[in-house]
């Protein structure tokens, strides 16, 4: 049966799932962002923007894994530009490459190259604060199988951001790439990750005035959740809990170190505090589909909306040197109805989605991509003006955001709280089994 000629939402997906090689003669250098393995090795692919009559959609391509090198899509360039064409039906599809910005090669008044600080994923600037997660340093090592930043640390990325550096990148990320939105993720840090990032979260909210997300591993005790209250007062707008798998025992086969260290719950309990504290759709809960069953995916999707949240849904990509790499890329027929439900119930459960100016995921299918896939009937068209709505009503909120402000927030006030309860615990258990 013949392949039908993509829309712009079933390209993005079909390009997720299928690689794409680059023909030969096309150079890339100077025309497009590097490809640079950072960001638990997901952002190894090529970044290119599908153009659409909804909106253009960003994706970060795989080119470098196997599954790649077989995959029908194959990307040309002539005088008007670059081109995917499928050799399966010969169909050609106009794309864009976003230059690499300058100021990836610009360097911060302490002599580091700012695109080691942070790199563009879409149109957000993103930090990993430290790319040495404690899960790749055990005795048997605990990584979530799919992720190789242990290979990464001190390759692509400065190992440490200093928060001096994160402030000036971001500053010029703002200025020249218009970034309005800076994401902090970090891995394992025994439990300290958010501490970890509180300062830069307050320094990038006074200092440069940007929307802010955080995601590290949630606390593993009830009790330390103030911490999330904690970062809201320094400034952060948005928390992120990547919990990827949402049946358990693919959760705790996959993902080992979180597994042992906090456990599933810890991210449920995690988000749903969050999220009940914040505005509708100001958390996400971050999932990867392709893997676990596909019914356990489509449960995820329900919970996470469910509770107020958004889906941020990504498309499985065995990345070269992982413990998954020979894992099979997802099917796009599965992966079409997955996207559609992320929308169809963003939709149902009124989860504001594309709402904040200029944030575009390339890493994930964005859940505003996903209107794509379903019919442009009545409903349909209610619930753009609705939110085209509240894209109006929210403009102000945005431009307060986008300018530097004091926070309320003070960094000291973590020392005065008692110490996480799991580093406590973990203190007591240690000294416990010392023998006197
Ligand atoms: S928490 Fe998991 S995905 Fe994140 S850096 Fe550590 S091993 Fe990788």
């Amino acid at each position: 049966m013949s392949v039908p000629r993509r829309n712009p939402g079933e390209l993005e997906i079909d390009l997720f799932c299928r690689g794409l090689r680059i023909a030969t003669g096309v150079d890339l250098r100077g025309d497009a962002r590097a490809v640079s393995r950072t960001r638990a090795g997901l952002g190894s692919g090529l970044e290119l923007v599908i153009p659409g009559d909804l909106k253009d959609l960003w994706v970060n391509v795989p080119v470098e894994e196997d599954f790649a090198a077989r995959s029908p899509y194959v990307l040309e360039a002539d005088a008007g530009g670059h081109a995917v064409r499928d050799a399966r039906n010969g169909e050609v599809y106009r794309v864009r490459l976003p230059a690499e910005p300058a100021w990836y090669r610009g360097k911060t008044s302490r002599g580091v190259l700012m695109k080691e600080v942070g790199v563009l994923q879409g149109t957000y600037l993103g930090v990993y604060v430290s790319n040495s997660c404690m899960f790749w340093y055990r005795d048997e090592p605990e990584n979530c199988r799919f992720c190789t930043t242990g290979f990464n640390v001190g390759v692509n990325e400065v190992a440490q951001k200093d928060v001096e550096d994160v402030v000036e990148t971001a500053l010029r990320a703002k200025e020249e790439s218009g970034v309005t939105f800076v994401h902090f993720n970090t891995g394992d840090q025994n439990g300290r990750g958010l501490q970890q990032i509180a300062p830069y979260v307050k320094a990038v909210k006074e200092r440069v005035g940007a929307l802010v997300g955080v995601q590290a591993v949630p606390p593993a005790v009830d009790r330390d959740l103030w911490q999330y209250d904690w970062l809201r007062d320094l400034g952060a707008d948005h928390f992120s809990f990547c919990y990827e798998f949402h049946d358990p025992r693919w959760f705790a086969e996959l993902l080992p170190g979180k597994e042992r260290t906090v456990g599933q719950g810890a991210f449920f309990r995690a988000l749903e505090y969050c999220q009940a504290r914040m505005p509708k759709g100001a958390c996400s809960g971050e999932i990867i589909a392709g893997v676990e069953p596909l019914e356990a995916t489509y449960r995820a999707i329900d919970y996470i909306t469910g509770v107020g949240a958004f889906p941020t849904v990504c498309i499985f990509r065995p990345v070269v040197g992982s413990d998954m790499e020979h894992y099979p890329s997802p099917a796009y027929d599965d992966m079409v109805p997955v996207m559609r439900h992320m929308y169809v119930r963003c939709r149902e459960r009124g989860i504001p989605i594309g709402v904040a100016p200029n944030i575009e995921v390339s890493l994930i299918v964005n859940p505003d991509d996903a209107q794509y896939l379903v019919p442009r009937d009545l409903r349909f068209r209610l619930d753009r003006l609705w939110l085209k709505t509240l894209k109006t009503l929210a403009r102000p909120k945005f431009a307060r955001e986008l300018r530097p402000r004091r926070v309320k927030g003070q960094l000291e006030t973590a020392k005065e709280r008692p110490a996480p309860a799991a580093l406590a615990d973990a203190a007591a258990r240690a000294s416990a089994a010392i023998p006197v």
